[in-house]
């Protein structure tokens, strides 16, 4: 394969190679049932326990607590359709959630108004932080849900969610935070951030696609999600998924290991990207803040250029980048995350997101940003709107 850059990490990492060879076993000797009751079988049933605890480690929670689905946008309707379902006919229907979630989140909301719930879409600021006086208003005696996600898969911004959880408690409402973009990137602690529930998957910390799990706190009594064998204590049948769930601890430990280091790195490039692009590309911006920011995440808007062609660009240069989230490609649609944080239309449309690995270097850095400037350049040069704009900035 000729050159290859990967900036689109958020949308899914390369799973690594330690993590797949600690998977292998489980494909060609351990295949046996975990649920069978001969030796053969137990060692599975073993494995997945000593995940489970590395898993629950990792946030600080009971091994009980953690929970195997199918991946994130899984755990996500899990927790908001059987929170709806236990609190719905005697606490209440309303839940409260954010205007910049993921499409899992989205369309369960969706999802449930259509089933007679009530969604409050609390709005964010110029750098996707939730309004916290908003939020407070919001709560209502019949609220049974605050669902908002720790970090954002677009423009990166990480929220206050110590004092969402907190908020939460002090109106006894369930908090449920959809930490796919946090978890395994910045440290979590379910006690010390206040959360009662929180979605994670295997495939954006480089574990393989098709697993991720939910932390339901003890105490909550949220409905199973699938129904059929006692698998995940009768709340997720169906036989587990053992070389993705061994291979998603893996991708854990290792992610912990290494975290202060891959975010240093990480940031470094950030940084170096953010300040070249600005500097070195007029009518560009920078969407998210520059602190609560993930260490990998960068999303840029570039007036008068369309994000679609950025890519087809990019890609001829073999830089795979996104121009938001890859569930909202297709549609013509700004992202609605970009139009949450205030952008116009016509700048949402300029946007792109890059997002690194430990893997991505200096050089790919530099690399893209040239790319960039050229890019931008050469489809100003074809773009009228452009022309008559700097057409009036010479009067
Ligand atoms: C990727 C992503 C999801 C969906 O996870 P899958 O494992 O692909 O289902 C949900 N929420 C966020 C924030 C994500 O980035």
């Amino acid at each position: 394969m000729s050159k290859m850059i990967y900036l689109d990490n958020a949308a899914t990492t390369k799973t690594a190679p330690e993590v797949v060879e600690a998977m292998l076993p489980y494909f060609t000797e351990y295949y046996g049932n975990p649920s069978s009751l001969y030796g053969f079988a137990s060692h599975n049933k073993d494995a997945i326990s000593k995940a489970r605890r590395q898993i629950a480690d990792t946030i600080g929670a009971k091994d009980k607590e953690i929970y195997f689905t199918a991946g994130g946008s899984a755990s996500d309707n899990w927790a908001l359709k059987a929170t709806a379902e236990l609190l719905g006919e005697t606490k209440g229907k309303h839940i409260i959630t954010s205007r910049i979630e993921h499409h899992a989140i989205m369309h369960t909301c969706d999802y449930l108004a259509k089933k007679g719930f009530e969604i409050t879409y609390i709005d964010v600021d110029e750098n996707g932080v939730i309004k916290m006086d908003e939020l407070k208003a919001a709560i209502r005696p019949d609220t049974i849900l605050i669902s908002v996600m720790f970090a954002n898969n677009e423009i990166g911004t990480i929220q206050p969610i110590k004092q969402i959880g907190a908020l939460a408690h002090e109106n006894g409402i369930l908090f449920h935070t959809d930490a796919v973009q946090a978890y395994c990137h910045v440290p979590i602690n379910v006690d010390e951030y206040n959360i009662d529930m929180m979605s994670a998957s295997g495939h954006k910390f480089y574990g393989s696609k098709g697993i991720g799990f939910l932390y339901i706190r003890t105490g909550v009594k949220i409905r199973s999600f699938v129904h059929g064998g006692a698998q995940e204590r009768k709340r997720r049948a169906g036989t587990e998924n053992v070389p993705c769930i061994i291979g998603m601890a893996k991708a854990a430990e290792i992610a912990h290991a290494h975290m202060a280091e891959w975010n240093e790195k990480e940031i470094a490039m950030r940084d170096h990207m953010i300040d070249r692009v600005l500097a070195e590309i007029p009518y560009s911006r920078l969407n998210g803040g520059r602190t609560n920011r993930l260490p990998n995440n960068v999303n840029f808007s570039f007036q008068f250029v369309e994000g679609e062609s950025m890519l087809i660009m990019l890609d001829m240069k073999g830089i795979c980048a996104s121009s938001g989230s890859a569930c909202a490609s297709g549609s013509l649609d700004p992202s609605h995350v970009l139009l949450g944080i205030g952008l116009p239309h016509e700048i949402a449309h300029g946007s792109v997101r890059l997002t690194l690995s430990d893997e991505t270097t200096m050089d790919d850095i530099d690399y893209t940003v040239d790319a960039l400037k050229e890019i931008v350049a050469q489809l100003r040069s074809m773009s009228p709107l452009y022309e008559d704009f700097v057409k009036k900035q010479k009067k």
